[in-house]
C-alpha cells in the first residue's frame, strides 16, 4: 500500500500508526458517532497498549491451512452466531456453538477430507445496518460493542467503553476455545475501524490484525478505495470479503490487486452471497476473471445473507430451501469453471432456536425461540442438513 513517513515517536505502533492513520482516513461506512470523540480516543489509545488477543503464529498457523484448501487439498467452515453479545458469553452457548461447528466441519469433510474450523467468535460484536434507526426511530443496534439492543435512547447511545468489554469478552472466549479438543480459529467481521485499527500489531517486518486469526470485509463496507479494504490490505491475516449479487468482475480484481498483490496461496477468501436466484448469472464470470489472474484464493459460499425474508409479523427469517437452493447453484457454478468450492460461511448456534424455517422448524413456530440479536440462525439439525448438501455438491 501507500508508503508514508514514520509516525511521531510517542506512537505505540511507530510506522504502522502512520499507515493506520492514511487507511482509516479514507472513506468509511456504518462507523457508530461516538457522543464523546476524546472519550473513544482514550480507549482506542488504551487498547493500542493491550496485548494482542491472538498471536502471529496462531495467525500463520491459519494462512498455512488455508493454502491448503486454496490448493484445492481442504475444506474450511466459518460458522456461528450473526451477533455475538455479551450476554451470550456462557460455557454453554459458547460450547453448544463450537459443538454444531465440529459437526458442521465433520459432515463436510467425511471421512477423507481436512476441514479447516474459524468460529464467527471473540470478535464478532459490531455489525453493519441497512437504517440508522429502527422501527420505533431510535438509533439502530450496531451490536454490543457499541450499544445496547434495548430500546431506549439512552442504551442506544454509542459507547466508547464498549469496546473494552469486548476486548476482555474476546479474551476470555479465545481462553475457552483454546481448551477445546480441536485446533479452532476465530474469525470476526471488521467492521468497527477504532477497535480493529488500535489492535494491529507488528509482527517481524510487517503487521497483523491482533483482534482475530480471521478477519473479513462485509457486503456494505467492500468499497474499493474504502477504509476497509485499505486496513486489511495493510495486515498478513488471512482475510476475506464478501461478495453479494452486485459484485462485479473489475471490483473483485481490484480487492486482489490491494489485499494480495504477492499472490499467497489462502491469503484472500471470497465469500459469495448472492442469492439463491441470481447465484448461478452472476457469479461464474467472477469465478473466471479470478481463476484468469491465477490468484490463488480460497471460494466460500455464505448461503444465509442474501436469502433473508421478513415474515407479516415483521420477524427476519431464512428459508432452509431456498440456502440449499443457493448451494447448489454456486457448487454448479464451481463445476462449470473447474475451481475449487472451498467451503462454508453460516450463522449457526448449538442453542434450541427456531429462526430460520424448514426441517422441523416451520413458520409457525417463529416465536418464543427466536432468540438472535440479529440475523435469523440455523439450529443445529438445519446446520448439518446444509452441510450435508454441501457434502454431495462438493465431491
Ligand atoms: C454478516 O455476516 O453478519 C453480514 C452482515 O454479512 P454481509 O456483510 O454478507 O451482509
Ligand atoms: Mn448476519
Amino acid at each position: 500500500m501507500t508508503s508514508l513517513a514514520s509516525g511521531p515517536a510517542t506512537d505505540p505502533l511507530g510506522p504502522a500508526g502512520a499507515h493506520l492513520a492514511a487507511a482509516t482516513a479514507r472513506p468509511a461506512v456504518q462507523q457508530p458517532e461516538w457522543p464523546d470523540p476524546q472519550r473513544a480516543a482514550a480507549v482506542r489509545r488504551a487498547l493500542a497498549l493491550m496485548p494482542p488477543l491472538v498471536t502471529a503464529q496462531e495467525v500463520q498457523g491459519l494462512q498455512s491451512l488455508l493454502a491448503g484448501v486454496a490448493r484445492g487439498e481442504a475444506l474450511v467452515v466459518h460458522g456461528g452466531d450473526c451477533a455475538e453479545t455479551f450476554d451470550g458469553n456462557t460455557r454453554e452457548h459458547l460450547a453448544g456453538n463450537l459443538e454444531t461447528l465440529d459437526a458442521v466441519a465433520d459432515v463436510l469433510g467425511g471421512a477423507a477430507t481436512p476441514v479447516v474450523r474459524i468460529a464467527r467468535m471473540a470478535g464478532q460484536y459490531a455489525k453493519p445496518r441497512s437504517n440508522p434507526v429502527d422501527a420505533a426511530g431510535l438509533p439502530v443496534y450496531r451490536g454490543d460493542i457499541v450499544n445496547s439492543a434495548t430500546g431506549t435512547r439512552a442504551a442506544r447511545a454509542a459507547d466508547p467503553q464498549r469496546m473494552l468489554r469486548a476486548y476482555a469478552d474476546a479474551a476470555s472466549v479465545l481462553d475457552r476455545m483454546r481448551t477445546g479438543p480441536h485446533e479452532v480459529f476465530a474469525g470476526h467481521e471488521a467492521l468497527l475501524l477504532d477497535y480493529e485499527s488500535a489492535l494491529v500489531r507488528r509482527s517481524g517486518a510487517g503487521w497483523f490484525g491482533g483482534s482475530g486469526h480471521f478477519l473479513w470485509i462485509g457486503e456494505r463496507t467492500r468499497h474499493a478505495d474504502g477504509a476497509h479494504v485499505a486496513l486489511l490490505g495493510l495486515v498478513d491475516n488471512p482475510v476475506g470479503i464478501k461478495l453479494g449479487p452486485g459484485a462485479t468482475p473489475a471490483e473483485v480484481l481490484s480487492y486482489l490487486r490491494q489485499l494480495d498483490p504477492c499472490r499467497i496461496p489462502g491469503r484472500v477468501s471470497l465469500i459469495v452471497r448472492m442469492g439463491a436466484e441470481r447465484v448461478a448469472e452472476r457469479l461464474p464470470p467472477i469465478l473466471a476473471a479470478v481463476a484468469a489472474t491465477g490468484h490463488p484464493v480460497v471460494w466460500l459460499s455464505d448461503p444465509l445473507h442474501a436469502n433473508t425474508e421478513t415474515t407479516g409479523s415483521g420477524l427476519k427469517t431464512r428459508r432452509l430451501s431456498r440456502v440449499l437452493a443457493e448451494v447448489r447453484s454456486y457448487a454448479a457454478a464451481h463445476r462449470a469453471v473447474g475451481t475449487h468450492p472451498g467451503g462454508l460461511h453460516l450463522e449457526l448456534t448449538g442453542d434450541d432456536v427456531a429462526e430460520c424455517v424448514g426441517g422441523a422448524i416451520a413458520p409457525g413456530d417463529l416465536g418464543e425461540r427466536y432468540l438472535t440479536a440479529c440475523d435469523p440462525r440455523l439450529n443445529r439439525a438445519q446446520a448439518v442438513e446444509v452441510a450435508a448438501a454441501a457434502a454431495h455438491e462438493f465431491a
